[in-house]
């Protein structure tokens, strides 16, 4: 049984994942973030102030629909979304991004850093910390500065300051090296926003604890509307926030499986993949320990998804440990499968999603079949496809 309450440890351990494998000084640093959260986390007053924001500002609780039409066409389960796509800015991360600014101002910080790919997490943040008032600053990669350019004018128009980073390949791995050593300068008056269940400890904790109102509203609605819980939940996983996020609530129910949606890009049998968990090794990146795509020095690989979101090496400790005890079941879903979703789901029902999610609704309509009428299952549907229209419509000839 897992005892969540529990997890981590004090030191950050997922069992044999997450911790902190950084600098000395660093780990002095993610203590006192460590220490901040704890004493704030079950106070009335932090909790009161989040859920408002949630409430009032996000408009929580996101509702659950039932894909009559898809499930219908498909002749199999019912299939159900979980709609973190009506979110203010579209997607789950804004739920963790109000987390961590609201702790940044309990700290005192003036500013908070954090980097971003394809700007999701940027904007996201950027939200947060124009709506708590205080300072934001993203760095970015120049290939995707001019790649991402709706999300970079988001973040201008929100007021945070900007930073392209024309080192290396000028990607999102060089943008974490630059906004981690402008963290470095002055890590008493910032705080470095993760922006999954990814890093050293105290992230993929206070990460996944922001996101689990997911969960929690998820699984009450679905009682209500199905009148029992649903076979499968499932959630495509990047670093792994919006799946942690919805799992949590149903871990104890050991009648409900719990299926992470990992991309397979262009096969598994390519290096164009994502799926850490599938084919990954244990290592350490980004100052943690988990599942890696790594070569045999240990550097991470290149990895590739048609969903910019999903495209890291590595994984969310908790995902890891939870993997090994049995617990979560990792598939992984391709390009091909994703963007039939993307277009049944737009065409059948009217919710254009976002690539990323529709992985997870790829692995719905196949499993509707298997499991059959009378059966359920419930999708962390994770954000909406507007940043992604313009791509799919180019790619099919739209
Ligand atoms: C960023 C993103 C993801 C991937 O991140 P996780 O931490 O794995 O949830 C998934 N869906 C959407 C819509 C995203 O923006």
């Amino acid at each position: 049984m897992v005892q969540l309450g529990e997890m981590p440890d004090d030191k950050g351990f997922f069992g044999e994942y997450g911790g902190q494998f950084i600098p000395p000084e660093l780990i002095a640093i993610m203590d006192q973030i460590n220490d901040a959260y704890e004493e704030i986390r079950d106070t009335a007053a932090f909790k009161n102030e989040l859920q408002d924001l949630f409430t009032h500002y996000v408009g929580r609780p996101s509702p659950i629909f039932y894909a009559k039409r898809l499930s219908d066409k498909i002749g199999g389960a019912k299939i159900y979304l979980k709609r973190e796509d009506l979110n203010h800015t579209g997607a789950h991360k804004i739920n963790h991004c109000l987390g961590e600014a609201l702790l940044a101002k309990h700290m005192d910080k003036t500013k908070v850093l954090a980097e971003t790919g394809a700007g999701q997490h940027g904007v996201a943040l950027a939200t947060a910390c124009a709506l708590v008032g205080i300072d934001c600053e993203i760095h970015m990669g120049q290939v995707d500065v001019e790649k991402e350019a709706p999300n970079v004018t988001k973040m201008k128009i929100l007021g945070c300051k900007l930073v392209p980073v024309t080192a290396g390949t000028a990607t999102l791995k060089d943008a974490v090296d630059s906004a981690f050593a402008e963290y470095l300068k002055d890590p008493a008056n910032s705080l470095y926003a993760i922006g999954s269940v990814v890093g050293p400890h105290p992230f993929p904790k206070m990460v996944r604890d922001f996101q689990t109102v997911v969960g929690n509203e998820a699984r009450a609605q679905i009682q209500d509307l199905n009148g029992g819980l649903p076979e499968i939940v499932t959630a495509c996983v990047g670093g792994g926030s919006n799946a942690i996020g919805i799992f949590t609530a149903f871990l104890d129910d050991d009648e409900v499986e719990l299926v992470g949606i990992e991309p397979a890009g262009r096969g598994l049998d390519t290096p164009d993949h994502a799926a850490t968990m599938t084919l990954g090794s244990k290592g350490v990146i980004h100052g943690f320990q988990c599942y890696n795509l790594q070569d045999d020095n240990g550097e991470p690989l290149p990895v590739y998804s048609i969903a910019s979101g999903l495209d890291y090496p590595g994984v969310g400790p908790q995902h890891c440990y939870l993997k090994d005890m049995g617990r979560v079941r990792y598939e992984s879903v391709d390009d091909k499968a994703c963007l039939d979703a993307f277009m049944q789901l737009s065409r059948v029902e009217g919710i254009i999603p976002a690539l990323e999610s529709a992985h997870a609704v790829a692995f719905a309509m196949t499993e509707a079949t298997k499991l059959g009428k009378g059966k359920s299952i419930l999708v962390n549907l994770s954000g909406r496809g507007d940043k992604d229209a313009d791509f799919v419509a180019n790619k099919l000839g739209l």
